[in-house]
């Protein structure tokens, strides 16, 4: 498929931060893309929780497996809309570098810690993580990726983070917080194709794990639709491949609902560009019905999973870690490896520094420091 007019194109990109020269056989994206595969940031997101810690079992998904579902649902959406797949899949494999230990608990843990210090946002983490604080180029920090991939990463952003951006670059990636534009088409679908990942996967981790069951989830239409339909044509199936089944089509018809519903939006909205697709509002969406009952399941696993009373349990102690975490390294920097106890900033070095870490580096971090064993 050729490139749709609208579709980012990397010999039109805004270029890098610091100039290089072109590579010889790939585009700008495929290049971002490589660069991210290759970062540290990148190999420590296997051993990141995304909802249930880490060392509960090997069968969940971790922020790693999670971004390779993001970047494979985001491709196949993005061929048939003629849009750039190189930027979807460095997009979709950057979104999460900047998540803490412990999901979602790390991250309100150290929002809190940092609350008189600027707050913490994970989005605008990614982004330092792939402007700042990867260390592997001899002229420069971070990863210096084009304009669109940073873009595409920086999903949210604070007015008053995006303001404190405008003035370190003007006119980058902060300016659309404050003029309240899009961004590119292929980073609006990576934010649908997270969304459509974790909806997905979180069903089957929460069924696996026995926190929910099918009968439960009878109550979500999306997902009882399509256990209907496999058992009308496979009325023996049970357990887990029904589940997988389930699942399966239930991903296939939210695949098939984004194609055609952001189809039907481009031709309506007339957008001949990348730029104008920017500025005339969000083009990538579910139909009506489809973005209802993905709301429904979304609330559904809010309620049965993310509130499970086994989960804010672990992830209860998980916010204690991380918060005396960073009370020990604040109180005393010497503590932390790898130059972020020489910083000035000293509580925003603290927070890159947990931040990094994986659920087990920091558990043990936490068990030296302290002398308490809070997540064995
Ligand atoms: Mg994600």
């Amino acid at each position: 498929m050729s490139p749709a007019p609208y579709a980012s194109d990397p010999h039109r990109s805004r270029g890098r931060r610091h100039p290089e020269p072109a590579a010889p056989t790939r585009t700008g994206f495929q290049r971002d893309r490589d660069r991210i595969v290759h970062s540290t940031a990148f190999r420590r997101l296997v051993y990141k929780t995304q909802v249930f810690l880490n060392h509960e079992g090997d069968l969940f998904r971790t922020r790693l497996t999670h971004s390779l579902e993001v970047a494979q649902l985001g491709r196949s959406i993005a061929r048939p809309l003629g849009l750039n797949e190189d930027l979807v899949e460095a997009i979709a494999l950057a979104h999460d570098l900047g998540h803490t230990p412990f999901g979602h608990a790390g991250q309100d843990a150290l929002n809190d810690c940092m609350q008189p210090h600027g707050g913490f946002e994970h989005n605008l983490q990614s982004l330092r993580v792939v402007d700042q604080l990867e260390e592997r180029y001899p002229l420069f920090d971070g990863l210096n990726l084009c304009f669109e991939t940073r873009e595409g990463i920086l999903k949210h952003c604070s007015r008053a983070n995006a303001q404190r951006l405008e003035e370190r670059e003007p006119g980058g990636v902060g300016r659309r917080f404050l003029d309240r534009t899009q961004p590119s088409l292929e980073a609006q679908l990576c934010n649908l194709a997270d969304e459509i990942a974790y909806n997905a996967h979180d069903i089957d981790d929460g069924v696996r794990s026995g926190l929910i069951s099918l009968e439960q989830l009878e109550e979500v239409q999306l997902f009882e639709r399509f256990r209907r339909l496999t058992l009308a044509e496979h009325p023996q199936l049970q357990g887990r491949r029904l589940l997988y089944e389930s699942i399966r089509r239930m991903l296939s018809a939210q695949v098939y609902d984004v194609i055609d519903a952001t189809q039907e939006a481009l031709r309506a909205s007339g957008v001949a560009s990348a730029d104008a697709a920017r500025a005339a509002g969000p083009l990538v969406s579910f139909s009506a019905p489809m973005a209802a009952q993905s709301g429904q399941l979304k609330q559904f696993l809010l309620r049965n999973l993310y509130r499970h009373p086994q989960v804010t349990e672990t992830t209860g102690r998980a916010k204690l870690v991380v918060r005396q975490l960073f009370d020990a390294y604040a109180a005393d920097p010497a503590q932390m490896a790898g130059g972020f106890d020489a910083r000035q900033d000293r509580e925003r070095a603290v927070a890159d520094y947990i931040a990094g870490m994986t659920d087990r580096f920091a558990a043990k971090e936490h068990e030296r420091l302290t002398g308490r064993a809070l997540l064995p």
